[in-house]
């Protein structure tokens, strides 16, 4: 709390009020004095009576006289809700929007009433309104210079007035978004959270079980989370296979089948039935591309303004097709679809969506401050303004100033991107945002609070609201904490526009490049603004954003990319560091999960071992026969080896070697398992793409496609020689390949044929590189290890290391 504590620059902020010649200003309190009582209507809703005992808090702290609170209208008096002493005033709520609020004094009065939903009740968009609340706040923030920089005491701003007049005053405000969502800032943990949106004006958090029985808070929500698992049954896809995408992921639809069309609107309705007033239901596809490729569906498909497959117009088709259909018994419920992933831009030709079909654009290439990028920021208005003309009533969804951050590591508030984005949307007329905020308030705070306040007023003027955030939270050396925002920006900044990956975390690269530099900026800017706070508030919150500092510290350290580092103010042996995490461990410094638990992972430098892989001899006979590994046939072969255990470079206690040749056919591959345990092997006779095969002894080939990644061939043998072969984790993708495998005393082995022309090669990679991994989990002795170290599972591509082919 920083109670009574003088804050510079505070009492000026009445001073751009318009004030009108024709009331006299009134002072609510002077010198410990009052003779206003807080007044409002027994029977207002609970939200009123909450925002009553919360002026009357405040304003105890600020004057050190307590008002007292009144269900009696006696003049003068603050009075607060929309009541018959308001409306005797003549002041009413007749022009204000949902949300929306009224300041105004009218003779020795002040009212601050907004709209407010009745206890029990609800907007007719579902939601629960507060405006009452939005006004107090508002006049606190406005008359007395309170601020609420992050949740809790640690966030309040109190400062002391020996006199708090008031000008004459008639101010309206309302909502620059109809629907506003901040996500994943702990929100449904933590009541005090909560308690902070409120203060901010700031509609949701949405879906959050704190909410329950009062409505969602806000006017409105419409959601359009993937969700088309949710309608058609596992039953109707296996007795129709034709309804799954043709060539595509598991998961999605031929959206073109015109009875997989109506069987999903046949869903939709099921699903409205259980609650017939539901506002909407969600029709967007399930999570990623991999749409259908058969005939018809490939016939939509368009190229987006990047020169990329897109397939808008199968989406937006599909959407329509839906709409019309539970349209015939639900004619009013929206159906919100995402507008996303690779159908993110406009069709060609104008698309008239139905009336019911309500998007939600949510551009992928702009998460994670992809809207650093020049070429996202230069089509940005354009690209959200088509979207705008094809559905009037849209939604935005973006996770534009985020990235996970789980080591500590410090993100900026993207000041350039906060500045292009909900200003445009709010000129084209976007009725609704859900943005992504920043769960560790430790360094996030600054961008939740920009956040929740443009989606209040999306004109607000930026720079000024941060440097009033930065001069309250940290004190008289704001400045230094302002570069280091700065620094971050810049830093992310120049990462993004190099990054061809799409990268929405702060991974090991985005700290090697960003923040490692950055280190020794950021640690003397911290600790040149911590030398200079004058109070215990502005050190603690300091010392929320420093507690990252320290974290990030401790885990480039423990990753061997320190030197020097016990020099470093940041610096916390082992013990201190375990102490140091105990006490803030769950608190909302840090990242945090759904249930506000802290989520943290080691800074993980993948190793990227390489390996060059010779041509099978041309006298040679062909190595794959018994599973084997007979010398003679695999001597010329390529050998990894040393595989560690996951998590470290730490190679197993049971060594496994593999070998590696290639010819113009095919791919060659032994994996020599040694194996103390052998009596232990776990392996059974399952059928081809058992799922079970994985609950024994494997080994496996990751074996990433050229230039993607994210797509690679996936191929197990266990030692009773059973396969699991696929697409990542997509069985459907089997192909046909050759195996034979043998155990021995000590060992047990497997030797592999790969046709290249059944891998879809066109040429054989003489002279290529492809990033590849090899891997074995192992039962018998209970300890999983790589050819490449992996973090945590083998699913991970970024892991994999490099097979260079010989020419
Ligand atoms: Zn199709």
């Amino acid at each position: 709390m920083t109670s009574g504590r003088r804050i510079a620059g505070m009492l000026c902020g009445i001073s751009f009020i318009a004030a009108t010649a024709y009331c006299a200003p009134i002072t609510v309190a002077n010198a410990g004095k009052s003779v206003y009582s807080i007044y409002f209507d027994a029977a207002a809703p609970s939200s009123v009576k909450v925002a009553a005992e919360d002026l009357q808090r405040i304003l105890r702290i600020s004057t050190g006289v307590e008002l007292p609170l009144v269900n009696q209208p006696k003049s003068p008096m603050i009075c607060l809700g929309d009541n018959a002493a308001a409306r005797d005033a003549g002041i009413t709520l007749a022009e204000v929007q949902p949300e929306g609020f009224k300041i105004v004094t009218k003779g020795q009065d002040l009212f601050l009433l907004g709209t407010d939903t009745p206890d029990g009740q609800r907007t007719p968009m579902g939601g629960f309104t507060k405006g009452t609340q939005y006004a107090v706040s508002a006049f606190l923030e406005k008359f007395l210079g309170v601020r609420w920089l992050m949740p809790g005491d640690a966030g309040e701003v109190i400062p002391h007035h020996e006199k708090v007049v008031i000008p004459d005053t008639n101010l309206k405000e309302q909502p620059g978004f109809l629907m506003r969502d901040l996500m994943y800032v702990q929100e449904f943990a933590r009541p005090e959270v909560l308690r902070w949106f409120e203060r901010q004006k700031g509609g949701g958090p949405h879906g959050g079980p704190a909410m329950k029985g009062q409505g969602e808070p806000g006017y409105r929500l419409i959601s359009a989370g993937h969700s088309w698992d949710e309608y058609v049954s596992v039953e109707d896809l296996k007795r129709h296979p034709e309804w799954l995408a043709v060539g595509g992921d598991p998961g999605k639809f031929c959206t073109s089948n015109k009875e997989l069309v109506r069987t999903f609107a046949e869903g939709v309705i099921k699903w409205i039935d259980k609650a017939p007033d539901r506002l909407y239901a969600s029709i967007s596809p399930a999570d990623g591309g991999g749409f259908c490729k058969c005939k018809d569906c490939l016939a939509m498909v368009e190229t987006d303004w990047h020169g990329n497959p897109s397939y808008t117009v199968n989406i937006l088709k599909f959407y329509n097709d839906v709409a019309k259909i539970v349209a015939e018994k639900y004619p009013k419920t929206l159906l919100a679809g995402l507008v996303y992933y690779n159908y993110t831009y406009p069709p060609k030709k104008p698309m008239k969506m139905e009336p019911t079909v309500h998007l939600h654009p949510a551009p992928l290439d702009t998460y994670g401050f992809g809207l650093f990028k020049p070429e996202y920021q230069a089509e940005y208005e354009r690209l959200m303004s088509e979207w705008k003309k094809i559905s009037p009533d849209i939604t935005y969804t973006n996770y534009s100033t985020w990235m996970r951050s789980e080591s500590g590591a410090p993100i900026g508030p993207g000041m350039e991107i906060l500045k292009l984005e909900l200003p445009t949307l709010h000129k084209l007329g976007y009725s609704g945002v859900m943005m992504c905020g920043v769960s560790a308030w430790g360094y996030g705070a600054l961008t939740n609070y920009l956040l929740v306040r443009q989606m209040w007023d999306p004109m607000i003027n930026l720079e000024k609201t941060a440097q009033d955030w930065l001069q309250t939270a940290y004190g008289p050396g704001w400045e230094n904490m302002t570069t280091l925002y700065r620094r971050l920006d810049e830093g992310i900044k120049r990462f993004k526009i190099a990054d061809q990956k799409r990268i929405y975390d702060v991974t090991y690269e985005v700290i090697r490049d960003v923040h490692l530099p950055l280190l020794p900026e950021m640690e003397r800017l911290y600790v040149a603004t911590l030398n200079e706070t004058q109070t215990d508030s502005q050190r603690q919150r300091l010392e929320m954003f420093g507690a990252n500092l320290r974290m990030l510290h401790y885990h480039l350290r423990r990753a061997g990319l320190l030197k020097d580092f016990e020099r470093s103010p940041l610096y916390l042996s082992d013990a201190a560091y375990e102490e140091f995490f105990k006490q803030r461990n769950g608190s909302l410094f840090f990242n945090g999960g759904r249930r506000g638990e802290t989520v943290v992972k080691p800074i993980w430098v993948a190793e990227k071992r390489s390996l060059t892989i010779p041509r099978l001899p041309a006298d040679q006979k062909l190595p794959v026969a018994d599973g084997k590994i007979e010398e003679a046939e695999w001597k010329a072969a390529a050998i990894a080896d040393q595989f560690r255990l996951p998590g470290s470079y730490q190679p197993a206690s049971q060594p496994t070697v593999a070998r590696l040749m290639f010819d113009d056919r095919a791919l060659y591959i032994a994996f020599e398992c040694q194996e103390a345990n052998i009596g232990n092997l776990s392996a059974n006779e399952w059928p081809r793409d058992d799922g079970r095969v994985y609950h024994g002894d494997v080994v496996e080939i990751f074996l990433s496609f050229a230039g993607n990644l994210r797509q690679w061939w996936h191929l197990t043998v266990n030692p009773k020689n059973v396969q699991w072969d696929g697409l990542v984790n997509n069985a459907k993708y089997s192909f046909d390949w050759k195996r034979a495998t043998a155990v021995g005393e000590k060992s047990w082995s497997v030797e592999v044929e790969i046709p290249w022309k059944n891998l879809r090669v066109e040429n054989v990679p003489a002279g290529k590189t492809w990033r590849a991994n090899l891997t074995r989990e192992n039962t018998a002795s209970n300890e999983n290890s790589s050819w490449c170290s992996v973090e945590e599972n083998f699913m991970n591509p970024e892991h994999c290391g490099e097979w260079v082919f010989a020419q």
